[in-house]
């Protein structure tokens, strides 16, 4: 068994720069991996990142390709998706070796599965890294900066022939078509070969290589995605002049991923939020015959406490009104039990309008707030403040969606409440609003393929940083009168229900208080 560690994560050359002449590492690699492969093969039957670390620094080679080379002769493979999906670093070796129809591909998080795979099927080009770049070269590199201003003067065409940005979504002006640009392919093409031998030659190191290198890339996936582009797609056009940018968005991979599944045996997809488990299916690739299963929660229902807050208003235009109520709430189920808890808000600044009003109302409490900008220590030490718990009010204000509301465990008591302020809903945006119209039609609501379903799957994986044990028990708040609408209940978790909610009459700090005596007294 082997995990694939990140190229960067596992280099060992200071430049990370892969070419012969930049790194000591793959000189004679493949002169010498084979029989490396072979001893480490009769060594070993997992090979963990320090296993193949190891062995890299020890013979000099390349540790990433030689885990590449180890997984050949694997049984299993944990990688991420993109060594299976992403048409550019896709595992060629793997699908294009006899015996890939015996695999098994087992997709676990699926519910990120849709939007990952439309990031790999779309291709964006922007009028400013090309200039700023062209600038760059002019002297140095004349025949590539002849062909990228040809470039350039065909996107900005493009503009012209675009007109106006007629449409506006999110505070963006934008204009799409249904049609590919194929009038950028002629130039495109003439780049990429005008580009090639400086690419795969020996170049000196410039301020602008990396830069250079990266939109060889760019252009070479833009040319690739404007030849499948197809009835899934829209071209969206953004910015003026100097601004100007072209995207090729995948509205639906799933034809993309079907394929590729379906060189497999057999595919897995699996995630505790696939929610609805139908517009899932749809579109992840899913076919007709595809069997769907639904497995009940493993944990105690006992164990777990939920409530709606719905006197609470949380769309744009109410938020304001609701802040006052809001903080309260948030303050009331946290003040019956000391614990940690974490509060999930749509956006960074309604998380802190809160926030202003909930700090002189609970002068007790620890409080901790995600920052818009946190570097992997700075997240693991925030983490590291619930491994304290049970003697203090120890509440956390974080944002839907970001990365503490998917990912942590946080088992036992060192997380005992979770409270979600709205429905998860992602913000207005072009692409959003093509994919709504995309999606909608007669027998399906575009709105709901584009906000509501991926809104909820938000809600529901921060949810589920609560319980993560048989014996973990937690509280979790729902705040949003949306919650108990017919349309969204379905969406939430056969075990939640019944939801008590306020609007029955019922008081939430003597739920969840009286929860807590219950639980105390077990
Ligand atoms: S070849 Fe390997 S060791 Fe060398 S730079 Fe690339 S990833 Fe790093």
């Amino acid at each position: 068994m082997i995990p694939l560690t990140a190229k960067e994560k596992i280099c060992l050359n200071d430049e990370k720069n892969c070419s012969p002449d930049k790194c000591p590492f793959i000189l004679g690699y493949m002169s010498r991996s084979r029989k490396i492969v072979k001893e480490l093969l009769k060594k070993h039957d997992f090979f963990s990142r320090d296993v193949v670390s190891q062995a890299g620094l020890r013979h000099g080679i390349c540790p990433f390709e030689l885990s590449l080379d180890l997984a050949l002769s694997c049984d299993l493979v944990i990688c991420d998706y993109n060594y299976i999906f992403d048409p550019r670093v896709y595992l060629r070796r793997f699908f294009e070796q006899k015996g890939r129809e015996n695999y098994l591909i087992m997709i676990d998080e699926a519910h990120n599965l849709f939007d990952r795979a439309r990031g790999m099927y779309s291709a964006e080009l922007n009028v400013k890294e090309i200039s700023g770049i062209s600038r760059e070269i002019k002297k140095d590199l004349p025949t590539i900066n002849t062909e990228l201003k040809k470039l350039k003067k065909s996107i900005s065409e493009l503009e012209k022939q675009s007109g106006e940005l007629m449409m506006e979504s999110g505070g963006v002006k934008y204009n799409t078509a249904f049609e590919a640009p194929i009038s950028l392919k002629f130039s495109l093409g003439d780049f990429i070969t005008a580009t090639e031998s400086w690419i795969s030659g020996e170049r000196e190191d410039k301020p602008y290589t990396d830069k250079l290198v990266n939109l060889f890339f760019e252009v070479l996936h833009f040319k690739n995605i404007l030849e499948i582009y197809s009835d899934h797609y829209r071209t969206l056009a953004t910015g003026k002049k100097t601004t100007f940018c072209i995207k090729l968005i995948c509205l639906d991979p799933g034809p993309m991923l079907a394929r590729k599944m379906s060189y497999a045996k057999s595919t897995v997809l699996f995630s505790a939020t696939l929610s609805p488990l139908w517009y899932f299916k749809s579109i992840l690739g899913g076919r007709d015959e595809d069997v769907t299963l639904r497995l009940p929660s493993p944990f105690p229902r006992e164990n777990l406490l939920v409530f709606n807050d719905d006197s609470i208003e949380t769309r744009y235009r109410s938020r304001e009104k609701y802040l006052d109520a809001t903080a309260m709430a948030i303050y009331k189920w946290s003040i019956s039990h000391k614990g940690n808890i974490m509060v999930f808000f749509p956006s960074y600044k309604y998380l802190l309008n809160v926030l202003e009003i909930f700090k002189p109302l609970a002068p007790g409490f620890e409080i901790l707030c995600q920052d818009r900008e946190m570097d992997e220590p700075t997240r693991e030490s925030f983490i590291r403040k619930f491994d304290d718990f049970g003697d203090t009010n120890r509440i956390a204000f974080c944002v839907m969606g970001g990365v503490f509301s998917e990912g942590i465990d946080l088992t036992g008591d060192k997380l005992t409440g979770v409270i979600i302020v709205g429905v998860g809903l992602p913000q207005v945006s072009p692409e959003l609003e093509i994919m709504r119209n995309y999606y909608h039609n007669e027998a399906t609501s575009g709105f709901s393929y584009a906000y509501t379903y991926p809104g909820i799957n938000k809600v529901l994986q921060a949810a589920g940083r609560l319980i993560r044990s048989e014996s973990d028990r937690g509280a979790l708040l729902l705040i949003d009168s949306r919650f108990s609408t017919s349309d969204y209940l379905s969406l939430l978790p056969q075990e939640w229900h019944p939801i008590p909610r306020t609007s029955q009459g019922f008081c939430l700090d003597a739920f969840t208080g009286e929860f807590w005596d219950k639980t105390a007294e077990d």
